[in-house]
């Protein structure tokens, strides 16, 4: 819900300068620099009908729709239509689909994603095909005449597996189907999908965009018109809405967006290329090296690496992995990713616990995985945590 007038310098900035500037205006009550928090359920109408375009804030926030024009800058897109969660998005996109419609998708999907379509719209009549896709010919191999949404994640979790968009997207064009691209790993500041012919971009704003790990947020960006005219319809129809607090709290962490992503990407290689020497350890999942099979798509599509390494030990346990885990001071184990402290985790037995071995293993996520969402912090200092804990097994 971008003015004409903000639409024109909008698309002249540069990213650096989006993150900062576009879709958001002083506030034209006080001059406040930054824009307010609209913490109101409804808006007074001078007569019935007779109101500044909002009237009920299930419907229109002010807060939102501001962070919503940035969104949509920020993903070269033309509409941004923000939910209360990355999940609450991913589910509002499957609502644009219909019982009997199949989805393909990679085999290493978040598995929010994949329960989702599985458990959830399994319900309904969605049923989800998931191949690997780095090998587009797994995809095309599921597509039918039912097949309606092609379902993409890159860089994947935890394998740091690359797909490449322009070619998945088409492929799906060529069979007229609609493509989603879930860019949580990397963010705008690294990849932007629909620039590669993506007609949905989803995020998981909890993640890089937020960046500061304090808000659950998400949102999907588009250039359709009617497809957005869809999802701002299931926004409000469906009602998972982020409140304006939170819509606040992603503006601000979109501000350093561009900052804290290089910062993490300069990080994190400093960081594979410690792993890749240390003698405790086995294999190191890192798009940013050359002898990675998605590095020369990942280097075309992608204007860095991101902030993302898993690697695997010698000694391939999960009581080893855990050791390491147990044993880092400024790497604080959790899940979640894309803060600006450093996380590290053990997907075998946290996030894809739900997995049955035989197929983690099939996918090279063996029992001593270790996946670091690097922060902004000193890299010396972490260097010397994982040094430290790999010294204490
Ligand atoms: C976290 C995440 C999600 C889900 O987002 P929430 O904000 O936790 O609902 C979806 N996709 C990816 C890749 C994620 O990392």
């Amino acid at each position: 819900m971008r003015t004409h007038e903000s639409q024109i310098t909008i698309i002249d900035m540069k990213f650096a300068t989006k993150v900062i500037h576009a879709g958001i205006e002083p506030d034209p009550s006080s001059g406040a620099i930054m824009t307010p928090i609209f913490q109101t359920s409804t808006y007074v109408q001078k007569s019935p009908g007779e109101h500044n375009g909002y009237e009920y804030a299930r419907t229109q926030n002010p807060t939102r729709d501001a962070l919503q024009t940035n969104l949509a800058a920020l993903e070269n897109g033309d509409y941004g239509i923000c939910f209360s969660s990355g999940m609450a998005a991913t589910d509002a996109v499957m609502k644009l689909l219909k019982s009997g419609d199949e989805i393909v998708s990679t085999n290493d999907l978040y598995g929010g994603t994949y329960r989702l379509i599985n458990k959830v719209f399994g319900q309904f009549g969605l049923k989800g095909h998931f191949v690997a896709m780095t090998d587009l010919s797994n995809v095309e191999a599921k597509i039918n005449a039912n097949t309606r949404l092609l379902w993409i994640e890159t860089p994947t979790n935890p394998m740091l597996n690359i797909i490449d968009i322009q070619a998945a997207c088409d492929l799906a064009k060529k069979h007229g189907i609609l493509t989603c691209v879930d860019n949580t790993f990397a963010s705008p500041y690294l990849q932007t999908p629909l620039d590669f012919g993506a007609d949905l971009v989803l995020h998981s704003a909890t993640k890089y965009l937020g960046g500061h790990s304090d808000v659950v947020h998400g949102a999907v960006v588009t250039r359709n018109k009617e497809l957005a005219d869809k999802l701002y319809f299931i926004q409000n129809a469906a009602g998972a809405v982020p409140g304006p607090q939170d819509c606040f709290l992603i503006l601000r962490g979109i501000k350093t967006l561009h900052l804290r992503v290089q910062r993490s990407c300069d990080n994190a290689r400093i960081i594979a290329e410690y792993l890749r020497q240390h003698p405790k350890v086995n294999r190191v999942f890192y798009p940013g090296f050359e002898d990675h099979p998605g590095h020369e798509i990942a280097k075309r599509q992608m204007r860095d690496f991101g902030g993302m390494v898993s690697f695997t030990l010698k000694e391939d346990t999960l009581e080893a992995g855990s050791k390491v885990m147990s044993n880092t001071h400024f790497f604080s184990l959790a899940e979640s990713l894309g803060g600006v402290e450093s996380l590290i985790g053990h997907p075998p037995t946290m996030t894809h616990a739900s997995i049955p071995r035989p197929e983690r293993l099939a996918v090279g996520m063996t029992d001593s995985l270790i996946r670091l969402s690097v922060g902004v912090e000193d890299a010396d200092d972490l260097v010397a945590d994982l040094e430290k804990a790999f010294g204490d097994f």
